[in-house]
């Protein structure tokens, strides 16, 4: 990696390694200026761990960062190029409405790529406006924030900044906001399908060099089986994603393959949502109409977009084409079989269980199987087992319930552990609170309007998941049941 540092007040650290890649990668250009920049929220504790002044971003010249009204000092903006199947079908895309000002390099010694999303139309904007409304960015801070911090791999957000410009959405007209996102890269399955579909073997390989020096600079770069290995880092890193989402009833909602992050980092938060009620086939996703991405589909879909990313790398595994395949093959189904162990192993956790029996396969579909009947809240339902709080839902009620609870009894029994090592393994394994749909709606209509202490006080609800505090409980209870469906949009 190049080493080329500027320092400025504000601790800019940047780097530019993407640029070192072919031309064809990315298109250069600066920020799209706005009229009148205010901050609208500033993660000070992401500032501090990347090594930047959070008092500096607060001042003009940080938000005219934060704004792409000013380029950092250090860093070279750029639009990445992507490719990505949505909805099954390949299409040429790219940052059309993003920049990477550049990778800031943490004082520990870190990577992340800074990007700005809502920054302007770039040359890959197709018909877009290039432009994002202040409540999706304002929704994508307080979702990854919470994400990060029920400890799942993310993309984090620094900053929302509004722009004062208004933007025309189908719903009418909106403020325009400017999203600052954090990621340890942008690098996407859609990179390397765009790489194989624009450029030639070379481009791929290149990329798949690049991919492996950020990410995975154990393997090394001159191990024959580097891209094989490169593939099985991926894979792993996605069956553990995957799997805890599934294990919170997080639904993504487009899990296009420009999507997927290489680095295993839950990317790109559109159409995502918390399940409520647990119910295996939830969508939001107003575009979702077959449930592609349905809460049950998320595993399978990532096998999916991991075939499609491995249908890339091909060339770079065999040169015999056949032989390529079947090893494509055989990874994919390591892939499945290790998201079914994460998954597992999660739900043994979820349930207090330290080791595994033959049976808990069964003890935990039967749970799953009554959940769904009697329509309990998926994070409630788990809760009050954990605190043995078996009140107020239908599902507590039932029969068969009670039979479930006394087999579950005696499965604890069967193991060593105390009752308060249990307590403790199903505390830090069950979060209290999920960013719920009707709480984030609430938060996002009056930070719009300008008051952002219910934003506030969900950020800080949600930010220590596991706490089960008092004021949790409050953030926990489930929306009116006369709400109707909620539905999620895309690219708003
Ligand atoms: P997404 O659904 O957010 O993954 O976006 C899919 C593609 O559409 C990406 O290439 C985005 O950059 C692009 N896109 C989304 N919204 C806009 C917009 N308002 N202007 C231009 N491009 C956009
Ligand atoms: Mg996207």
């Amino acid at each position: 990696m190049t080493k080329k540092i500027d320092k400025t007040e504000i601790g800019w650290n940047l780097d530019n390694s993407y640029a070192s890649l072919p031309d064809k990668f990315y298109t250069s250009m600066n920020p799209n200026p706005v009229s009148s920049p205010k901050l609208a929220i500033l993660n000070k504790p992401l500032a501090g761990h990347l090594g930047l002044n959070a008092e500096a971003l607060e001042s003009e010249e940080g938000v005219a960062v934060l704004a792409g009204n000013r380029a950092p000092e250090g860093g070279n903006p750029l639009a990445q190029a992507y490719a990505g199947h949505q909805f099954g079908y390949l299409t040429m895309l790219g940052d059309g409405r993003a920049l990477l000002l550049g990778e800031q390099i943490t004082p520990d010694g870190q990577r992340f790529d800074i990007q700005l999303k809502g920054s302007g139309r770039t040359a890959y904007s197709r018909g877009g406006d290039g432009r994002a409304a202040l409540g999706p960015m304002l929704r994508e801070y307080i979702i990854s924030e919470a994400m990060h911090a029920l400890g799942i791999p993310t993309t984090r957000s620094l900053a929302v900044v509004a722009t004062g410009e208004t933007i025309r959405r189908e719903t009418g007209f909106l403020p325009g906001a400017v999203l600052t996102r954090v990621a340890a890269s942008h690098l996407r399955v859609g990179t390397f399908q765009y790489a194989a579909g624009a450029g030639s073997i070379d481009e791929v390989r290149a990329l798949a060099d690049y991919a492996l020096q950020r990410h995975f600079p154990e393997i090394d770069s001159k191990d024959p089986e580097r891209y094989l290995k490169l593939f099985q880092e991926v894979a792993k890193r996605q069956a553990l994603l995957i799997a805890k989402w599934q294990l919170v009833g997080f639904i993504h909602g487009v899990m296009n393959t420009d999507n997927m992050a290489i680095s295993g980092e839950t990317i790109d938060y559109g159409p995502c949502a918390f399940m409520d009620v647990y119910h295996p086939k939830t969508v939001f996703s107003s575009i979702d109409a077959q449930g592609r991405y349905a809460y049950n589909n998320q595993p399978i879909i990532g096998g999916w977009n991991l075939a499609r990313f491995v249908e890339t790398l091909l060339p770079l595994l065999h040169d015999e084409q056949e032989e390529a395949v079947a090893i494509a093959q055989t990874q994919l189904k390591v892939y499945a079989e290790q998201f079914h162990e994460n998954w597992h192993a999660g739900m043994r956790s979820k349930l207090g269980l330290f080791n595994e029996e033959a049976e808990d396969e069964s003890l935990i579909d039967d749970l799953l199987k009554l959940m769904q009947e009697h329509e309990a809240d998926y994070t409630n339902t788990f809760v009050a087992l954990t605190f043995g709080k078996l009140e107020a839902a239908e599902l507590f009620e039932a029969p068969e319930f009670t039979e479930w609870h006394s087999r579950w009894q005696e499965r604890l029994s069967r193991q060593q552990q105390s009752k308060e090592e249990v307590l403790e393994l199903m505390r830090s394994s069950n979060p209290a609170v999920i960013p719920r749909n009707h709480r984030v709606e609430a938060a996002l209509e009056a930070a719009v309007k300008g008051d952002y202490r219910v934003l506030e006080r969900l950020l800080a609800v949600l930010a220590d998941p596991f706490a089960h505090s008092t004021e949790q409980a409050e953030y926990a209870q489930p929306p009116e049941p006369t709400s109707g469906p909620y539905q999620t949009f895309c690219g708003t």
